[in-house]
């Protein structure tokens, strides 16, 4: 990834582990990527609920003491970048309540594109709201005194629900996963002993040693409590629309999700942009780590060698400095140093995963023609992306997204590069297992697989706080598959 995209958030849960909590721990550490904004944990003891959240990374929110206070043989735990809602410890999760029928606690990734309109109806009878994120609806509806029953509560509550929505649910004894019906985001299942684990990804079921026994099929709700693993369809069917952006980039290539394994199918989007834009090359290098899969499947294809052109240092964290020119390029070079060796007076395949707004990717490209390039080949293993994500992603806005204001020949020019070429959204979906129907491919296509109000976007629930005028976020004019920008 060649400019900074934030992932919306990863989940991970514990059903009858003594050390629920520090597993929880462990499995968010292995989703840090999803998101590095706040993390927390709520644990259960079948009586009481437990809280802990925080502002940064899962290492820095946490503590031996507080792993420790958090008590209980279930959790849930949550890592937020904000997709709806300012970066604010009030709008961290998981969010927990008490209420009529004892406590609940929810943790979500994705975003809901009705959360606005269900608010207003919400509000309307009297809820009164502590955060300005979508998922808090979720909790609202849950905690409905009308319903006699929770499960009458819960499936109620998820037929409302609009967007996209893998959702951790923590009572008292159980714990439920949800998969929206498209399925948009990851969400699967694992063992460990006599534990049940739920987690964005499989690769931090990896990181326990725990098993790896299914995913949440898209539109499935599982409870898990003393009498085992039942699973509830609540949805009517509904044809599934896997977030392909996670395939691409967001996603561990250690993992596993929608049916396949991350760093083949990046494999294979590389073999394919090699069929699409060959190159006349010595070397192929990857901007790392997300470029590495592609990077080495374009290798494979083309008969290039891979080369190691650039390290990356895992140990910046997040550096303070004031951003003018001297310490942006500083900032690029302390992350990501070319290896002269690899490049002095070669022409070189450079394989990136993205490109948003092309400021970051130049710089990267400039310190690769400053190590002795000779020629410099520029490949995406995706095409343009043109169009904003609704569902859980946080692009900038359009006007920000080169490929949106500029042609390919532009954006060359403005690289400084001497060729470029994007994978098609055909070799895209070619590289990809289910079928071709399977899978959103808004950002790129400006296909939207949901209808949504045009005006949504991470802040809206601010501007409402704001007393902005808005208007109804119902199901909106943009209708499955419609181009949005028609
Ligand atoms: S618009 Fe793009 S990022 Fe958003 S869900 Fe669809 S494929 Fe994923």
């Amino acid at each position: 990834m060649s400019d900074e995209i934030k992932e919306s958030c990863g989940l991970f849960g514990v059903y009858n582990h003594p050390e629920a909590s520090r597993l929880t721990y462990l499995g968010l550490f292995s989703l840090q990527h999803r998101g590095e904004e706040s993390a927390g944990i709520v644990t259960s003891d079948t009586h009481t609920l437990t809280k802990h959240i925080g502002m940064g990374l899962v290492e820095d929110v946490f503590s031996q003491e507080n792993l420790t206070s958090l008590k209980g043989r279930l959790a849930i735990g949550h890592t937020r970048y904000s997709t709806t809602g300012s970066s604010l410890l009030k709008n961290a999760q998981p969010l927990q309540v008490d209420y009529s029928r004892g406590s609940i606690a929810i943790a979500h990734n994705g975003n809901l594109i009705n959360a606005l309109f269900l608010r207003d109806e919400l509000e309307a009878h009297g809820s009164i709201f502590q955060t300005t994120i979508d998922s808090e609806v979720i909790l609202h509806l849950l905690a409905d005194p009308q319903y006699a029953h929770f499960e009458e509560a819960l499936v109620d509550t998820l037929l409302k629900l609009k967007g996209a929505f893998s959702l951790l649910i923590l009572r008292e004894d159980e714990l439920i996963g949800v998969r929206d019906p498209n399925g948009f985001r990851p969400l699967c299942i694992g063992r460990l002993g006599e534990a049940t684990l739920l987690a964005s990804e499989t690769c931090a079921l990896d990181l326990l040693g725990a098993e790896f026994l299914r995913e949440v099929e898209p539109g499935e709700v599982v409870v898990i409590n003393a009498s085992g693993i039942r699973s509830l369809k609540p949805f009517p069917p509904q044809t599934p629309s896997h977030c392909i952006f996670e395939h691409v980039y967001f996603a561990r290539p250690d993992s596993f999700i929608f049916g396949e394994s991350v760093h083949q199918v990046r494999q294979r989007l590389g073999r394919q942009l090699a069929r699409e834009h060959p190159a006349d090359a010595d070397v192929v290098i990857a901007i790392p780590d997300s470029g590495n899969s592609a990077a080495l499947g374009f290798s494979l294809e083309s008969g290039i060698p891979f080369e190691i052109g650039m390290t990356r240092n895992h140990y910046v964290g997040r550096t303070f400095i004031q951003p003018n020119q001297q310490t942006r390029d500083f900032q690029v070079r302390v992350k990501f140093n070319p290896v002269k060796a690899a490049l002095f007076g070669k022409r070189v395949v450079v394989v990136d995963d993205s490109i948003v707004r092309g400021t970051t990717c130049k710089a990267r490209l400039k310190s690769i023609r400053a190590a002795g390039a000779k020629e410099i080949h520029m490949r995406v293993s995706c095409p343009p992306i043109k169009n904003p994500c609704f569902y859980g992603i946080d692009f900038p806005t359009r006007q920000e997204l080169i490929a949106c204001s500029h042609s390919l020949e532009q954006i060359q020019e403005f690289l400084e590069v001497d060729s470029l070429g994007y994978l098609s959204i055909e070799g895209l979906l070619s590289a990809v297992k289910e079928d071709k129907s399977h899978y959103c491919t808004a950002c790129y296509s400006g296909k939207y697989p949901l209808p949504f109000g045009r005006e949504a976007d991470k802040y809206i629930l601010e501007r409402k706080f704001a007393g902005e005028a808005h208007p109804p976020t119902a199901p909106g004019p943009v209708s499955r598959g419609q181009d949005m920008e028609a």
